[in-house]
């Protein structure tokens, strides 16, 4: 892919959603920690109903080993996986505690070493609450860099995530990441990309091929 086309790609998608940003709410790197680590296959919308009563009950590392697991279970249990997460987020704030004194330590490699968080997380807390230059590759961000060639269909997502760097203006990663989202939330959406009014049509073979398949109709007999 072309410079041009990627640039065409950038300035598109920043005009559509010039003020896309993280849909999690939060107050401090912490929280922000706990909300993504909620996130994974949970929609923003139920994670943020979640974490409004959750962030009132919990301050800090300590708050969260205060309670038996079982309460905190309860505490999160709108959210898929709550078991799973419940541990990860007590033996989070364990570590926490343990190496940095509670708080939460700036560094990706110190971050993706902590219980529960991966890569994505990490570039996620570090760029939204850190002010470090990353690209958080989840769900929407993988599908969209391919069905616009940004990568390839068999990338993984670290694949993905390299291509992206390379190919995106390191000081453009974070705003770029979140409007991809926002593209992929809102407009390529996984079920019904609306290929039909894509600014990006000219350049995605993705879009161009859906749009010459008929759409299948159901028979009335
Ligand atoms: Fe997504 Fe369709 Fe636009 Fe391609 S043309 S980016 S598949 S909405």
């Amino acid at each position: 892919m072309t410079a041009k086309k990627v640039r065409h790609i950038l300035d598109t998608i920043a005009t559509m959603f010039p003020d896309a940003h993280c849909e999690l709410h939060h107050s401090n790197p912490f929280e922000l920690t706990i909300a993504v680590l909620l996130s994974a296959q949970c929609t923003d919308e139920t994670v943020n109903k979640v974490t409004a009563d959750l962030f009132q009950k919990y301050k800090t590392p300590a708050d969260y080993l205060a309670v038996p697991i079982e309460e905190l279970e309860q505490d999160i249990r709108r959210i898929g996986l709550y078991r799973n997460k419940a541990k990860h987020i007590q033996s989070l704030c364990r570590l926490l505690l343990e190496r940095y004194d509670g708080i939460l330590p700036e560094k990706h490699e110190q971050l993706v070493e902590l219980p529960g968080v991966g890569r994505k997380t990490a570039n996620v807390v570090v760029s939204n609450a850190f002010g470090v230059p990353a690209i958080a590759v989840d769900t929407h961000v993988e599908r969209v860099s391919k069905r616009l060639g940004l990568a390839d269909p068999d990338d993984t997502v670290l694949q993905v995530e390299q291509k992206l760097m390379k190919k995106v203006p390191k000081p453009e990663w974070t705003q770029t990441h979140h409007r991809l989202i926002f593209f992929g939330r809102y407009h390529c959406k996984a079920q019904n990309p609306q290929c039909g009014i894509c600014p990006l049509l000219d350049v995605c073979g993705e879009g161009k091929g859906r749009m010459k398949t008929p759409k299948k109709r159901k028979s009335k007999e």
